[in-house]
């Protein structure tokens, strides 16, 4: 096969269903372009046909090249793995559920040949979303901007391009918890964004519950900032302000013949809020702990089963 000038990766969990319409759409744009390229299908353990699907499409179309994990690892080590395999000078990473439109890449690539080393997709307006998806997503951005010194721009998902340097920059990223976007604005390079309107889904529903969602939201906290740790300092501080000051004013208040706060109800109070914001910090301190563990460990980030459409070198 000739080496591919683009590669587009694109992780899929149980998308059978979309499958065929989606490289339908990446074929016709692509080839209007003129010039090789190659699609790179990542199955993430999918436990409907997708890998069968994948496969047929493979063979109708060998320039569709698929990666099969061994199980689930998830949407963010599926684009992982998509960018270990493309060949291509230039990377466009897209959701195979068709809710980015694929219409869009040639004017990613326009961007790019106008020197630009990552183009992220911006959206405009985004249609079959519920309002507790849109704001939750707008709460996760808030806070990941407060908290981490990265720059993410607002409304701009997985869905960007790009070049090999930044791909190779990536590639020697190997962290387990990912997340992806505050990656690639670290990396730097000359980067900008183009508007899309993000779809409904084309079948199926999201793979991305509420709980994921927090899952991503801790791994972009902790992977970016060391605020959290260091809030444990101002609570401290805080607390024992307040805590020499009201023994104080206890003190010259019995000093002049008075006892207020007899009793037990005020202790109770202050030994739950002590307790309370001690374990909050353990926790906080135990959430860092557990990623540096798996840090350590120095695991694979995933496993494949099996590569269809790669030189086996
Ligand atoms: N996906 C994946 N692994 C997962 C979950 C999702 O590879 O564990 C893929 C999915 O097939 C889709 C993309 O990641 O192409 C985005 O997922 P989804 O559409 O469910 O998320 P949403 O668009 O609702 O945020
Ligand atoms: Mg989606």
């Amino acid at each position: 096969m000739t080496q591919p000038r683009y590669s587009i990766v694109a992780p899929a969990y149980n998308e059978e269903e979309t499958l065929p319409e989606f490289c339908r759409q990446i074929r016709e744009v692509m080839d209007g372009l003129g010039e090789p390229w190659e699609l790179v299908l990542v199955n993430d353990g999918s436990r409907d046909g997708t890998l069968d699907v994948a496969r047929r499409l493979h063979a109708e179309d060998p320039r569709v090249c698929v990666v099969d994990f061994a199980r689930n690892f998830g949407h963010q080590l599926a684009v992982t793995a998509g960018l270990d395999y493309a060949r291509g000078d230039v990377v466009v990473v897209i959701d195979s559920d068709l809710q980015d439109p694929p219409q869009v890449i040639p004017e990613m690539i326009a961007r790019w040949k106008e020197g630009y080393h990552v183009v992220y997709g911006v959206r405009s307006e985004r249609e079959g979303e519920t309002w507790f998806k849109l704001f939750t997503a707008r709460l996760f951005y808030r806070l990941i901007g407060a908290l981490t010194d990265v720059d993410i721009p607002m409304e701009a998902g997985d869905f960007r391009l790009l070049d090999r340097q930044v791909v190779n920059d990536l590639r020697n990223m190997r962290e387990h918890h990912r997340f992806i976007r505050a990656m690639t604005s670290w990396v730097g390079y000359r980067q900008t964004g183009v508007e899309y309107e993000r779809h409904a889904r084309f079948a199926g529903e999201t793979k991305y519950p509420f709980h994921k969602m927090f899952r991503l939201a801790l791994d972009a906290i902790t992977g970016f900032s060391d605020l959290p740790l260091r809030l444990a300092y101002l609570a401290g501080f805080l607390l024992l302000g307040v805590g020499l000051l009201v023994g104080l004013v206890l003190l010259v208040l019995r000093l002049a013949g008075s006892a207020p706060l007899a009793g037990q109800g005020s202790v109770l109070t202050v030994a739950l809020l002590l307790g309370g914001t001690q374990l909050v910090f353990l926790g906080i301190v135990g959430e860092y702990l557990s990623r540096i563990y798996n840090e350590v460990r120095g695991r694979p980030l995933y496993t494949v089963k099996e590569r269809i459409g790669f030189d086996e070198t």
